[in-house]
């Protein structure tokens, strides 16, 4: 049997159109999807979607003076438009606003155990920003979301909670023996700490009222609604038809050993603690790994719309095209640090490695290439290593090192001067040039999930010999 591998992103809210942050997540879970699917042949199945029932939305649409659910749709219709733009792979998108999402969620919710479900009376600050309540000590001036720089809202009113301490020694022993892997390591240690510390029990609903009366209801109760993340969280099975144990359900949840979800720093503890404990109080398979990523700057600030200095994926790809966009995105974002963007580092970015460097390469070796002879491509080590730095979600560096074997071909040819050779040594000309030639088909493959279209661009000029420009320089 195939290897199965399933993968996630985060679901966005739909509380604006996204921005460069959100791509490039959705871009480094294609990147690793593709690996699997096109390069190792896993049945591989990628689910992406958006989070339709925060009150963020409700309020953002407020604003915008729109009804929420003419707002909402058009804005996961922008979310979803990045399939194309950005040639994500995805099998999926799911909308938290449909209805086997309702009915898969409050199966989720009525699967709890009883002893880990009470309700209780609550005061405590929320930030919608996070829809998190938040403790006093982590609030700056006063009572604002360091995270979001709003006041918090004092809330008190009466919720069902998860007894969330149920779990603390289990989800210590899951996280320490990577049965969940958390990856990188320092954010794994960071979760096990965070657990170490004793866990509180987290509110799971909100009144209909504080609700707005949007999201999904908790089963048997009117006058609540379940906390947003305990339903946003839930789409991760519900898309796979949790709710009548269908056959994706059965293929990619059930009898699969790769269940991965690839999430922002800011939400890893909702994923690798409260998640997991509420799937194993409804007696459902827990992930086997979570991949966090760091946040992209833009000019050293937080991406934001407040701070007006959101870029947007479209101009990105107008600038670089898809391939070019999503090369100048994955290598911005290092994997164990923030990524800083600014349009002139990208650019310089893009002539330096595409146009100037794979570009190069590609258009000296067909140009010089008459005499040509295509080889298969032989078992090559390489892509053990690119794979290794894939399983360690260590997206730039696998670009890196793919960029080692650019530089050194470019570097053959400077020192071969393969144009002299074809004039006066024939034979070092052939043996020169078949060498060039394996090392173009050996990035190609490398580059599959990477740049999918370029890959293909150059297996298609290796063998007709014509060459188009790929990458042309950028001002
Ligand atoms: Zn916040």
């Amino acid at each position: 049997m195939k290897d199965r591998f399933y993968i996630t992103t985060a679901i966005d809210y739909v509380n604006a159109k996204p921005h460069v942050g959100h791509a490039v997540e959705k871009i480094q879970a294609d990147v690793l999807a593709r690996w699997h699917r096109d390069v190792l042949k896993d049945d591989t199945y990628f689910l992406t979607g958006s989070d339709d029932n925060s009150l963020k939305n409700v309020q953002s649409a407020k604003k915008a003076g729109k009804p929420t659910e003419e707002f909402i749709s058009e804005n996961a219709n922008s979310f979803q438009s990045l399939k194309e733009l950005l040639n994500l792979s995805y099998d999926q998108f799911i909308l938290t606003t449909e209805k086997r999402h309702f009915d898969g969620a409050q199966k989720f919710w009525s699967a709890f155990k009883k002893e880990d479900v009470y309700k209780k009376n609550y005061q405590g600050l929320y930030c919608v920003g996070c829809e998190e309540f938040k403790m006093e000590k982590d609030l700056i001036d006063g009572k604002k979301c360091p995270e979001h720089m709003t006041q918090c809202e004092v809330v008190d009113e009466e919720n069902y909670f998860f007894k969330l301490s149920n779990y603390q020694k289990q989800l210590e022993k899951l996280i320490e023996s990577d049965e969940i892997k958390v990856i990188p390591q320092h954010r794994k240690n960071e979760m096990l700490s965070f657990v170490k510390q004793g866990l509180e029990d987290f509110s799971i609903s909100r009144s209909v009222k504080r609700a707005e009366n949007w999201g999904v209801p908790v089963p048997g109760d009117e006058e609540q609604i379940m906390y947003v993340w305990v339903d946003a969280l839930s789409n991760y099975i519900t898309a796979l038809d949790y709710f009548n144990e269908g056959e994706l359900y059965k293929k990619y949840w059930l009898e699969n050993e790769n269940r991965v979800h690839v999430i922002g720093k800011g939400i890893l503890r909702f994923h690798a603690i409260y998640w997991p404990a509420m799937l194993l109080s409804a007696n459902v398979l827990v992930p086997t790994k979570i991949l966090s990523h760091e946040y992209l700057t833009i000019n050293g600030q937080k991406v934001s719309k407040t701070l007006g200095n959101i870029i947007n994926p479209e101009e990105v790809v107008e600038k670089f095209g898809i391939d070019g966009a999503r090369y100048v995105l994955l290598t911005s974002l290092p994997s164990l640090k923030d990524g800083d963007i600014t349009w002139g580092r990208m650019t310089e970015k893009y002539n330096a490695d595409l146009a100037n460097g794979l570009g190069n390469l590609i258009s000296r070796v067909i140009k010089l290439g008459e005499k040509l002879k295509t080889q298969p491509l032989k078992e090559n080590p390489a892509s053990v290593e690119v794979g290794k730095l894939l399983d360690e979600f260590q997206i730039d560096r696998a670009l890196e090192y793919i960029w080692t074997f650019v530089r050194e071909a470019n570097k053959f040819i400077e020192d071969n001067k393969p144009w002299e050779l074809a004039k006066n040594d024939e034979a070092k000309f052939g043996e020169v040039m078949e060498k060039l030639v394996q090392d173009l088909y050996l990035i190609s493959e490398l580059l599959v999930p990477f740049l999918p279209e370029t890959a293909e661009k150059i297996k298609k000029a290796l063998e007709t010999k014509q060459i188009e420009p790929l990458f042309q320089r950028i001002k």
